[in-house]
């Protein structure tokens, strides 16, 4: 390919909105342009890496027995209906109609159209199946940002298994794992596997692949003496213990006049310590009024709730409808002698006496609240934030909190959409069984956008030879010498002969700017003819990731490329 008739749209200036490496890079390099908030065109140069990713993804896919399909993006909305996704999933679901006022949505995922598939499926013979498809899905995310990190439209491998049991569901749940694990050495990337919430997917056991780095969204809880791993959403920990001061008899109004934090009834009242507080936050949880009672310096994890209870519908209660149900402000709450309202409360709560907590009267807060015999608790449940510092909840060791993008997830489904579906076969008895499903999903512009992340420069990207948009750039430095430029079309025509990815650099631009650009767009190796090195005999061959130079004879410099590209290409393989 010759750089002068590519369309390689490289910019001086990074876009002004850019705050994620991987926009700033990614646009400034020419791979993409954005058409709206969360939504990007993918131009030739970020095409090419996007097609190598999916090759990858494919290959490896392919080798735990995957058969690839392509199935609709805009679905049915009375399938939706069946499993319930219809309603539970408002918001990031785009619905519409179609001229017959049929019910319609864009694909967010594919678990429901892949099950209807599967109905086809009727006798355990047929079985284990692995079907998969990259076609795109639209989730109408409420903050698109982070570049390709977080978008509204995007393309996916998403996987789904098919088996009798939860036994042959295990095994080709382990097949992703090695295979997720796989890809992402592949592109190059140290992914950490973590215990996941399972979200709107359902199904009982879930596992996000996560990767470090300060762009990322999700926060995981590591141990690095176990290797214990969650997601924040699911982390669980043991917090330091509080030894509380004895206190007897019933607990005790006292006036705070004024104060309404946690932060204020210590420092300002000099009460209590926030370890020695209960945090009272009154939450809508499925429409019925909630108490979620925290240790007063722990912080919520709203997605426990969501997990915790069962239901999507999880939100703070507003102003009137707090004072309706406790007849006080946010500030003042409490959940001491509170009848007829469900009250959910951490565990780090139990057994623990002498509270503060806020007297449902504004202004007043009691205290020597004694949890156990002083609140009604409906529900103890883990519902608060994981801290680092916190013990480890398999080996006690102090728990790290990371900053990740996720990059991969994967989902034991069970049978909720075969059932709701009707999806099912005859086993060896003769009886309808119905059939263990599992979902596995890896975005595809998610992972590009994060190699970037995890591999950059100053002066711009450092892709991984498995997926470079070109694998070496031959640059001449001085067009209008015959002489290099005839030995510079020779090395680029031959390093294509020998299947290696290659674009000769023809443009009239200056020695500087051409540097620039490749180094910009990350291209592994750069070949340098010039009319000074072709004096000497040789031509240079650069290497994007450290800079290394080697001077070399023109007539070995191919095959010397050609061994550097193979091996690297290999590697995580
Ligand atoms: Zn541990």
């Amino acid at each position: 390919m010759l750089w002068s008739r590519a369309f390689i749209p490289t910019l001086r200036e990074d876009p002004a909105d850019a705050e994620a490496v991987n926009h700033r890079l990614l646009v400034r390099g020419g791979f993409i342009r954005r058409l709206m908030a969360g939504s990007w065109s993918m131009l030739p140069l970020g095409m090419r890496v996007a097609k190598k990713i999916q090759d990858v993804i494919r290959e490896e896919i392919d080798a735990i027995g995957g058969q690839e399909m392509l199935l609709p993006v805009v679905h049915p909305g009375e399938i939706w209906k069946k499993t319930g996704r219809w309603d539970d999933v408002e918001g990031i679901l785009v619905k519409l109609k179609d001229r017959r006022d049929t019910d319609l949505l864009l694909a967010m995922t594919h678990e429901e159209i892949f099950t209807t598939v599967a109905t086809e499926l009727t006798s355990y013979r047929q079985l284990p199946q692995l079907w998969y498809h990259l076609q795109t899905k639209f989730r109408d995310e409420p903050r698109p940002k982070g570049g390709l990190l977080r978008v509204r439209e995007f393309t996916m491998k998403d996987s789904y298994s098919f088996d009798i049991d939860p036994a042959g569901l295990d095994v080709q749940f382990q097949n992703h794992y090695r295979a997720y694990h796989r890809i992402f050495a592949r592109l190059g990337m140290d992914a950490i596997a973590v215990h996941a919430s399972s979200g709107w997917m359902g199904g009982k056991e879930s596992v996000e692949f996560m990767v470090e780095a300060a762009a990322g969204e999700d926060e995981i809880a590591f141990c690095p003496a176990c290797r214990y791993a969650a997601n924040t959403e699911k982390a669980t920990s043991v917090p330091a213990g509080v030894v509380d001061e004895p206190w007897t008899g019933p607990p005790e109004r006292f006036p705070t006049p004024g104060i309404r934090t946690i932060a204020e009834l210590t420092a300002v009242g000099g009460f209590a310590s926030a370890d020695r507080q209960i945090k009272t936050l009154v939450y809508l949880v499925g429409g019925t009024v909630t108490l979620l009672l925290l240790r007063g310096d722990h912080e919520l994890m709203e997605q426990k709730v969501v997990d915790g209870l069962g239901t999507w519908e999880v939100r703070p209660a507003r102003d009137d409808e707090i004072t309706a149900a406790l007849g006080a402000h946010a500030g003042s709450l409490g959940a001491v002698g509170v009848k007829g309202l469900r009250i959910v409360a951490d565990p780090a709560l139990r057994g623990r006496v002498n509270m503060v907590t806020g007297a449902n009267d504004d202004d007043w807060h009691l205290r020597g609240v004694d949890v156990d015999r002083d609140v009604a608790v409906d529900t103890w449940l883990d519902i608060r934030l994981v801290r680092a510092g916190e013990g480890c909840p398999t080996c006690g060791k102090p728990l790290e909190v990371k900053r990740t993008i996720e990059v991969g997830h994967i989902f034991k489904l069970g049978t909720k959409f075969s059932e709701a579906l009707g999806a099912s076969v005859l086993d060896p008895d003769g009886e309808q069984r119905v059939i263990w499903m599992g979902s596995y999903g890896i975005g595809v512009g998610r992972n590009l956008a994060t190699v970037v992340e995890s591999s950059h420069d100053a002066k711009g990207i450092i892709w991984p030879m498995a997926i470079a948009p070109f694998e070496v750039v031959v640059t001449a430095v001085k067009v209008d010498d015959a002489a290099s430029m005839g030995v510079a079309g020779e090395i680029h025509a031959a390093l294509v002969a020998s299947g290696v990815d290659t674009l000769f650099d023809d443009r009239d631009e200056r020695p500087g700017v051409k540097f620039a650009d490749a180094e910009l767009i990350g291209i592994p190796y750069r070949v340098t003819v010039g009319p000074k090195g072709l004096a000497d005999g040789v031509v240079e061959v650069v290497r994007r990731r450290d800079g290394a130079v080697e001077r070399i004879a023109p007539a070995a410099v191919v095959a010397h490329l050609e061994r550097l590209v193979k091996a690297e290409r290999e590697l995580g393989k």
